[in-house]
């Protein structure tokens, strides 16, 4: 027998979460979480996903009849997009300026297609002038993948222009909007987006594990043309299809992620009366708060101002301050969490995310405040 240990209840502390995600999470959608679980084919639990999915179509901007939420965190929605649309030998047109679009590129090689790259320096927006010299260059290629907003860097490419591109080249678009989602103008349908995934845990302030994803008819019809089965059996849509829009004949799949599923919907309500389009105002009007503090501390933006995430501030660390006694102290003083730079950013800038819940005045007056003392002392 191993000994059973003996190991107290967690109690996390209460932070205040403003780096890349997970984002703070709204005190309803923590409560809603906290339901009875009910079974995941209980005809109520049915009515629940029913409005699930308006919501996410809402959210989406979308009419696309394949609107779910995948039962895992934004990379396996990235993973869905792939394994779902891609067959050995395809070609894809990848945008590459941060971390996420060469996760793309793996999840492209991994299905066995070529992966042709477009390259961004980080911090930079997708040059659609180099996605359409490709296209040129290519006329093999059947995808076009990018990410909408880089949380990576902090940047925002222009998905409408991009998608148009796509399309006027007869490619579908599959586009990363995983920090984007509630957090900045995004319109699947009007722009043409072909498959999309987002995430809970960013400007929707659920709690992290669900992937939202959405494919457009055009999408739905090459993945009913495949002649190659979806290597993933988890992630393959034409089974996942049975369960989320099966209606009263829903049949079992996976064992729905039941609460994370309440936590969604909760978020998604709080969405919609908000209001989209004052969400991504609300969102934009944080930003231009802490843009206007940031910069007197000598913070300076990683992201020219024309394609700079409202949601994600990536800042340069000043010379001579130690990254991570910053970080360890924003923690320990003031229960305040940010982001430290990935890849190319690693101890070069931070991340501060100011995503959904957490967009508000007082977290960013914190921040301010909190980023100042702290500096003051390390100097
Ligand atoms: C966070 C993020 C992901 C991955 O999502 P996980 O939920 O961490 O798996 C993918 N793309 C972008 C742009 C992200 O910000």
């Amino acid at each position: 027998m191993i000994k059973a240990p003996n190991i107290a209840a967690f109690n996390p502390p209460r932070r205040i979460l403003m780096g890349p995600g997970p984002s703070d999470v709204h005190p309803q959608v923590l409560a809603a979480q906290a339901k009875p679980t009910i079974g995941h084919l209980d005809p109520l639990f049915i009515t629940m996903m029913d409005e699930l999915k308006q919501l996410l179509q809402y959210a989406f901007q979308t009419r696309n009849e394949m609107t779910l939420a995948v039962s895992a965190p934004g990379s396996a929605g990235m993973e869905t997009c792939f394994v779902n649309l891609l067959q050995p030998g395809d070609s894809v047109i990848v945008c590459r300026n941060g971390v996420f679009g060469e996760r793309m590129r793996q999840n492209v090689v991994r299905c066995g297609a070529t992966a042709i790259t477009v390259d961004n320096a980080w911090g930079e927006p997708v040059s659609p002038a180099a996605v359409e010299q490709a296209l040129k260059d290519h006329p093999e290629v059947k995808f076009v993948a990018f990410v909408h907003a880089e949380t990576s860097t902090g940047a925002l490419s222009d998905a409408k222009t991009l998608c148009a591109l796509a399309k006027k080249y007869n490619c579908l678009s599959i586009v990363d909007a995983v920090t984007s989602l509630g957090g900045s103008e995004l319109r699947v349908d009007d722009w043409g987006i072909d498959a999309i995934y987002a995430g809970s845990q960013k400007c929707l302030s659920c709690v992290p594990g669900l992937s939202p994803v959405s494919f457009s008819p055009a999408a739905v019809e090459v993945i009913k043309a495949r002649t190659v089965p979806v290597q993933s059996w988890f992630l393959d849509q034409s089974l996942v299809m049975a369960y989320w829009s099966g209606g009263a004949k829903r049949s079992y799949h996976h064992t729905a992620p039941v609460n994370a599923l309440y936590a969604l919907h909760e978020s998604l309500r709080l969405l919609a009366a908000e209001g989209l389009e004052q969400a991504w105002q609300r969102h934009n009007d944080m930003h231009q708060l802490l843009k206007t503090g940031l910069e007197p501390l000598g913070l300076n933006f990683v992201v020219a101002q024309e394609s700079r995430l409202p949601q994600l501030n990536a800042v340069f660390i000043p010379e001579g301050v130690d990254d991570a006694a910053v970080r360890k102290q924003l923690l320990e003083d003031y229960n305040l969490e940010i982001g430290a730079g990935l890849g190319d950013l690693a101890g070069k800038a931070w991340r501060i995310g100011l995503m959904g819940y957490a967009a508000k005045r007082e977290n960013v007056a914190l921040c301010l405040q909190a980023l100042q003392n702290v500096l003051v002392k390390s100097a």
